[in-house]
């Protein structure tokens, strides 16, 4: 027997943020839409442990304020976004440098003119100072022995981010497409600027630290780190679905469903039997995609581990992600994550959030306490372990030829979104949901059976 409730205009498959920002667009143009999820929990790969007061995410912590469906999500209104301080710091040869702050009032024609203003300080006697420089103080300040070079590689980064943050994107999606690593080093940048802070940088915003991505996708992950800040949202990365899925009308997500076949007017289920409907939304991952699909295309997969530790005695690094420009252990990045968000840890407790990348060592607690301590420059022997969250498919890999507007669109009744459809990344799972309601609104409405009369009324 089908329970009556289980009937609904659209059935979409699993409520990670993709399947859930879609089920918002379309209850609220009126769809009665019905998720279905497999886990007993909404959410995805955006979770969040609760261990003894402290909030564990599964997921790395960089998402940025700039990404555009943050702000174009139905139901996002209320998100709390806790940004990182500006920029980066950077560890390299056992020191620590900030770097990559661009303020937004940064113009590039700012930015040029203190490229020109520091090169003709750098051929100026040695003594000159730097004060008075026009645009001098909005640059970031690092030493010369610094990860970054001299002032004027300061500079050139200084304008190539500022010009980056203003460019519209599809300019960088008009630029030839090839590896970004390959990209990087035929761009003309100082050897010191891609090792010391593009390839780190880059590695933690995409999660592949031999930068194997379409050099489109680093440009526009480069694009969003400078035209916004790092954050995370307050509470952990749940917080994200649990604000989609509280705006929902109550009773459209069912979790411990799961999906075994789909067709174009009906889903089955292990559970329920079939369930008939309008239209199918697919919003798994990628391989469960392929699985209920099989013409969809499986990509690979970046590993992802993230490390939780505690200590009473938090290193002094404030709210900056320190990334480890030496490549000298497991630990591609790391922060102090309850002094960016003090709602992730009990009073008196510091939380310390690290991510591996790629394939973790077998001794990873030990090898990443070893590599935290050099880069905090802290003991971190009393530091306790929390947790050890390990992805193996946690992001979708994004190799050229990269195509990042994946059709979503199979037939008229069969669509699809999710990550892997777009950039592997929430702003990816957001807009790929945005592109397929679209698509099943155009659909239902030329198909005459979308009734936009009465709005459905939102849970409380
Ligand atoms: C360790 C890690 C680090 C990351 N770091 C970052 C980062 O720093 N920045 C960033 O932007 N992104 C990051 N990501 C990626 C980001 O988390 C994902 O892009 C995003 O959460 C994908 O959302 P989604 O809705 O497309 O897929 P998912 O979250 O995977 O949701 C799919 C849902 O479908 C359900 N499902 C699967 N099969 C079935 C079935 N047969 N029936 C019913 N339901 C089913 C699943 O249980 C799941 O809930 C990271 C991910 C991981 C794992």
């Amino acid at each position: 027997m089908l329970e009556p409730a289980y009937q609904a205009d659209v059935v979409i498959v699993g409520a990670g943020v993709a399947g859930l920002s879609a089920a918002h667009r379309l209850t609220s143009a009126g769809v009665t839409t019905a998720v279905l999820e497999a886990t007993p929990y909404a959410g995805g790969r955006m979770s969040t442990e609760k261990i003894d007061g402290f909030r564990l995410d599964r997921i790395g912590q960089l998402l940025s304020t700039s990404y555009p469906e943050l702000r174009l999500t139905p139901g996002l209104d209320a998100l709390a976004l806790r940004p990182f301080a500006p920029g980066v710091l950077l560890h390299s040869d056992g020191r620590r440098h900030r770097a990559g702050a661009v303020p937004s009032s940064m113009s590039t024609r700012r930015a040029r003119g203190a490229l020109h203003a520091v090169r003709a300080l750098a051929s100026a006697p040695r003594s000159t100072s730097v004060r008075g420089v026009p645009g001098q103080t909005t640059l970031p300040r690092v030493r010369a022995s610094a990860p970054l070079g001299t002032a004027v590689d300061q500079a050139r980064l200084g304008a190539a981010l500022a010009r980056l943050a203003s460019a519209p994107v599809e300019r960088l999606l008009a630029r030839p497409e090839s590896a970004a690593a390959q990209a990087l080093a035929e761009r003309g940048l100082p050897a010191r600027t891609i090792d010391g802070f593009l390839r780190p940088l880059l590695a933690a915003l995409l999660c592949d630290p031999e930068l194997t991505t379409s050099s489109r996708c680093a440009d526009l992950a480069l694009r969003a780190f400078a035209s916004g800040r790092l954050c995370v949202p307050e509470g952990g990365a749940e917080a994200l679905p649990e604000l989609l899925a509280r705006a929902l009308p109550a009773g459209t997500v069912h979790t411990g469903v799961r999906v075994t076949s789909v067709a174009t007017t009906s889903v089955t289920t292990a559970e329920h039997g079939e369930i008939r409907c309008r239209a199918v939304l697919l919003a798994t991952d990628a391989r469960t995609a392929a699985e209920l699909l099989p013409g969809l295309r499986v990509p690979d997969f970046h590993p992802v581990t993230v490390v939780h530790h505690t200590t009473d005695e938090p290193p002094a690094t404030g709210a900056s992600l320190l990334l480890d420009a030496d490549r000298g252990g497991p630990v591609a990045h790391t922060a102090v994550i309850s002094q960016i968000d003090p709602s992730r840890a009990p009073a008196g407790r510091a939380l310390i959030s690290s991510t591996v990348l790629g394939t973790p060592p077998p001794d990873i607690d030990t090898s990443v306490r070893m590599h935290l301590s050099r880069l905090y420059g802290t003991s971190t022997t009393r530091w306790e372990t929390l947790a050890v969250h390990h992805t193996p498919e946690a992001v979708p890999a994004m190799r050229p030829p990269h195509d990042l507007r994946r059709p979503v669109r199979l037939l008229a009744g069969l669509y699809v979104c999710g990550d892997h459809r777009d950039t592997s990344t929430v702003q990816g799972a957001l807009h790929s949901a945005h592109r397929a309601a679209s698509a099943i609104l155009t659909d239902l409405t030329a198909a005459g059976s979308l009734h936009r009369a009465e709005p459905l009324r939102t849970a409380a």
